[in-house]
């Protein structure tokens, strides 16, 4: 059984389309007996979320609060086929946690698997990026065997969101698709909530259900264990 000990995916009000602070969320995440959380603030790509100077401030937050580990990090958006988002490497440099991930308002779907699965693998060879959000979307087809193959060469993972069958309809199909081929390449995988209100961290089901359906291991699952985690942060980020 898979029990994520960190939920690596929140939004707080600052971005505009989230309902509680960060405060709530961190207090939230230690109330569900959490071992951390992860702070994943929409990038300054995305219409009424915040600008570099949120990011850049997060060292008034302390790293442990209410007993548990708070994560800084930032959920980046693609913003152009080639590969590019909306932070610049001196930037992610300084963030604990990097999530990227492709939004409508920020990159328009209509193009093809292979250009989306292009642009995602060309990002990957960025060191500090961490994990690739929601992979699952529909709107944004991939070739997924190549993505998993690419995603374990370079020791990045691919995440599993417990909120793509409410925000994403229609996902399933293609999380299943990412599950499967993971699981042949032993691709690294994510849990998150990508809760937008508080009472929403750490809920996890519908990514355990996915998980366990798929059949795969523990040892696959970034934040199963504190161990685990650290391992894998410390192998994109120097703190
Ligand atoms: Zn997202
Ligand atoms: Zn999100």
């Amino acid at each position: 059984m898979i029990n994520p000990v960190v939920d690596l995916h929140t939004h707080t009000l600052a971005c505009g389309h989230a309902y509680s602070t960060v405060t709530e969320v961190i207090r939230a995440a230690a109330d569900k007996g959490l071992a951390g959380v992860g702070l994943t603030e929409h990038g300054i790509g995305y219409p009424g979320s915040v600008s570099w100077a949120y990011f850049n401030t997060y060292r008034d937050i302390p790293r442990e609060m209410f007993g548990i580990r708070v994560y800084r990090g930032a959920e980046a958006n693609f913003m152009n086929l080639d590969g590019s988002i909306d932070f610049t490497s001196e930037q992610l440099r300084k963030l604990d946690l990097v999530i990227v991930s492709c939004h409508t308002d920020c990159l328009k779907p209509g193009d093809s698997k292979e250009a989306y699965t292009d642009m995602i693998v060309r990002a990957m060879h960025q060191k500090e990026i961490d994990i690739i959000g929601h992979p699952d979307n529909p709107l944004y087809p991939i070739d997924a065997d190549r993505l998993a193959r690419e995603a374990a060469r370079l020791g990045k993972a691919l995440e599993v969101n417990s909120s793509s069958p409410a925000a994403r309809p229609g996902s399933e199909p293609q999380c299943r698709e990412v599950l499967q081929a993971a699981k042949k390449y032993g691709t690294l995988l994510s849990v998150g909530s990508d809760a937008h209100y508080h009472l929403k961290v750490g809920d996890f089901s519908y990514s355990l259900r996915m998980l366990q359906e798929a059949d795969i291991p523990e040892e696959q699952v970034v934040n199963s264990s504190m161990p685990r985690l650290e391992a894998f942060l410390k192998t994109h980020h120097d703190v």
